[in-house]
């Protein structure tokens, strides 16, 4: 669930830019009460998301965050909006919660004019979000293009609880070091470089196909079902079989580390 991609060009220094977007392919998911057959046909199978930020060493995965960007056990964060209806608006304040049980922190949603620590915006493309205490600094560190009140609500919950992974310090758990996904690195490409993504190589190698060192990581076992996994599909395998396709909510190995990451709760 967690990681971090190395930008290209910033050498040797300490410091590596990570960004962290998501996009989402799909027109919109089904509603909660949807049975999971058909919410799979439905679902937008090719949600993809950039991380944005800095780093401070290596990346981390599912069970583990970069220390750097966590957040002290038992903050309140603030969060703001920056445009986007009363709808949209309520939809990332549910889902954003659904962490709370599990993880010692609070969001708590401010007024627009308020000092925020997280600045969710809804006017750019895809989806995207900073990772932790990086947000601080941003004047937006969050977006959730396209979501509106057509939006169906698997697809808020799917990425909002995503987003929100980010926002905790969370990474993609696709490049967790024990993932060994048999990637068909060239139809990675080729559907990356096209609409909606329309994606470098370069990007493509940093959001996609990256895999974690585990130098500076600390991270539990690698979990298929972490909301913070990429969609793979079965085009994108060598062996054709797909992966992390209806992850929706948080999975049990997203509860279990979050719960060990900001202790005290759950
Ligand atoms: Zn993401």
């Amino acid at each position: 669930m967690k990681n971090i991609f190395l930008k290209s060009g910033l050498s040797l220094a300490l410091i590596i830019t990570m960004t962290v977007s998501c996009k989402k392919n799909a027109e919109k998911t089904l509603p909660d009460n949807t049975d999971l057959k058909t919410e799979k046909t439905e679902m937008n199978e090719n949600f993809s998301c950039k991380m944005l930020g800095v780093i401070a060493s290596g990346p981390t995965t599912e069970a583990n965050a970069t220390t750097r960007w966590k957040w002290p056990n038992g903050s309140t964060v603030k969060v703001r909006f920056i445009g986007g209806s009363v709808f949209v608006r309520n939809k990332v304040k549910q889902y954003a919660k659904s962490w709370e049980p599990y993880a010692n922190i609070t969001f708590s949603f401010v007024a627009d004019n308020a000092a925020a620590d997280i600045k969710v915006g809804f006017d750019e493309p895809g989806y995207w979000s900073y990772l932790g205490t990086d947000s601080k600094s941003r004047s937006k560190s969050m977006n959730y293009g396209g979501f509106d009140n057509n939006t169906f609500e698997t697809e808020f919950r799917r990425v909002i609880v995503h987003e929100f992974g980010h926002a905790l310090g969370l990474e993609h758990e696709q490049a967790h070091p024990d993932a060994n996904i048999p990637w068909n690195t060239q139809a990675v490409y080729n559907y990356y470089m096209g609409a909606p993504n329309y994606w470098t190589k370069e990007e493509i190698d940093y959001n996609v196909l990256a895999v974690n060192s585990r130098t500076g990581l600390s991270y539990s076992a690698y979990d298929s079902k972490s909301i913070m996994h990429y969609p793979v599909d079965a085009r994108f395998t060598t062996n054709n079989k797909a992966i992390a396709t209806n992850n929706t909510t948080l999975s049990q190995g997203d509860i279990a580390f979050i719960k060990t990451y900001y202790p005290g709760r759950g």
